[in-house]
């Protein structure tokens, strides 16, 4: 068959669509596994608590798949964050450092501990945190990094543990898209000082491993650890003989109050998730390697960088492909994205998510705790009067916002679907020239 010919009529012309294999994705996720787990707990009580039955041992599960000394389960993945900010010691005053391209729930648990945001730039190739953006940010009042590991694209965490490092300051890694992911062979989760998962939403489409909702918060440092527990694992089962450090294990098993607990059945249906994981993780890593490997051939298209160190997985939010117009005739994303379409290949976009910076607290300032007080107001605890972000702040995040293409990662593509689905983008690329 002739490959993504010039002359070719594209579907949104009226031609013939390049795709003719609908509903892909054969891959279902294992509802009769998710009842019967449920089903069990309903028959036993057990509906609640933590540190005992399904939810430890959902946690010594996933700190053995992850490889590090402590796991500990919440409610969400933003709580996850929320707690690690807590656990580094992160307070009002301080400055935590986040990508301009990423997500509110990410850091929102450092602003509500009275922390000021600080948004970096991205790296153009791979999408995230940019470490040397990130050294210029540091100012004595950094006291985290967050960096975030989007659609479970791992970050430079060589650049960033070093940085962390030289400076003292902790890395809060958001691994909400990144479950598996690997950087040098060693897990996500067990690398930085300390990474957040979420279990948000329904399995395959929702968070890698998905119970509804739900959080986990992975480290290696015993004092970060124990802080969590102090922090929402309010009558924690074995709390109190948990608690090493003297200053918490006076404290009684309502230690500081927070009940940040996760729900048993979210974890029960968690675990069931966490079976699949690394099969569908490896799928969709061979799946992307074809549709990339095809993409990179043609003008116009560039699939998005990884580290060389990184192996990425989860791939929450799909594949990315960096869009150039100036190599296809200036012609619109937005117009690419159509006739893709048209062609019957599933692609959305343009868009790279929020820019953080442009929402309206960070345009405009914000009295968070009324009275003139918080830290996206006036002076505060040491920081000084909230500079506010405006449009040109990034030019790297800004410049990609409207050049981003997002792809499904397929899992089980039906059989010669992944050859009809790059031939779309062939036989787009090839006529362009109709489109404009
Ligand atoms: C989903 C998500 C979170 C928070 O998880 P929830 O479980 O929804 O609270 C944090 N960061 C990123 C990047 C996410 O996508």
């Amino acid at each position: 068959m002739a490959r993504g010919k010039r002359g070719e009529k594209l579907a949104l012309r009226g031609g013939p669509r390049a795709v003719t294999i609908d509903s892909a994705e054969q891959w279902k996720r294992p509802i009769e596994e998710e009842k019967k787990i449920v089903c069990e707990l309903i028959e036993q009580g057990a509906l609640s608590g933590s540190g005992v039955g399904l939810p430890k041992e959902f946690e010594e599960e996933f700190r053995q798949f992850i490889g590090c000394e402590y796991c500990l389960t919440v409610d969400h993945g933003s709580t996850a964050l929320a707690s690690a900010f807590y656990a580094v010691g992160v307070g009002p005053g301080d400055e935590v450092i986040t990508p301009a391209v990423g997500y509110l729930g990410s850091y929102c648990g450092a602003l509500h501990l009275g922390a000021r945001p600080v948004f970096c730039d991205i790296d153009p190739k791979t999408l995230l945190m940019d470490p040397e953006d990130v050294e210029r940010r540091i100012t004595k009042r950094t006291r985290a990094i967050n960096p975030i590991h989007m659609n479970g694209r791992v970050c430079n965490m060589d650049a960033l543990l070093d940085i962390g490092r030289r400076y003292g300051i902790p890395i809060v890694e958001d691994a909400a898209h990144a479950h598996g992911a690997e950087w040098e062979g060693k897990k996500i989760g067990n690398l930085g000082d300390i990474a957040c998962f979420s279990l948000q939403g329904v399995t395959p489409g929702g968070k890698p491993v998905a119970g509804g909702e739900g959080g986990i918060v992975t480290t290696n440092n015993r004092e970060f650890y124990e802080r969590q527990l102090i922090y929402c694992h309010l009558h924690r089962e074995g709390i109190l003989e948990e608690l090493t450090n003297p200053a918490y294990r006076d404290l009684d098993s309502e230690v500081l109050g927070l009940k940040w607990r996760a729900h048993p059945l979210a974890l029960a249906i968690a675990k069931v998730a966490l079976r699949s994981l690394e099969y569908r993780n490896q799928r969709r890593l061979e799946n992307q390697g074809k549709i990339f490997a095809a993409l990179r051939e043609l003008p116009g298209l560039e699939p998005v960088h990884f580290y060389p160190k990184a192996k990425p997985a989860g791939f929450y939010g799909g594949l990315k492909v960096i869009y150039h117009p100036e190599e296809l005739g200036g012609l619109p994303a937005g117009k690419f994205v159509e006739a893709v379409r048209a062609e019957g290949a599933p692609i959305s976009g343009p868009g790279i998510g929020h820019l953080e910076h442009l929402r309206t607290i960070f345009t405009r300032g914000f009295d968070l705790w009324g009275r003139g007080r918080g830290p996206l107001g006036g002076e505060f605890c040491g920081l000084p009067p909230f500079k506010r972000y405006k449009k040109g702040d990034f030019p790297v995040a800004e410049g990609l916002a409207n050049r981003v293409l997002t792809l499904p990662a397929y899992i089980e593509p039906k059989e010669g679907f992944l050859e009809q689905y790059v031939e779309a983008f062939r036989k787009v690329v090839a006529n362009y020239k109709s489109l404009l």
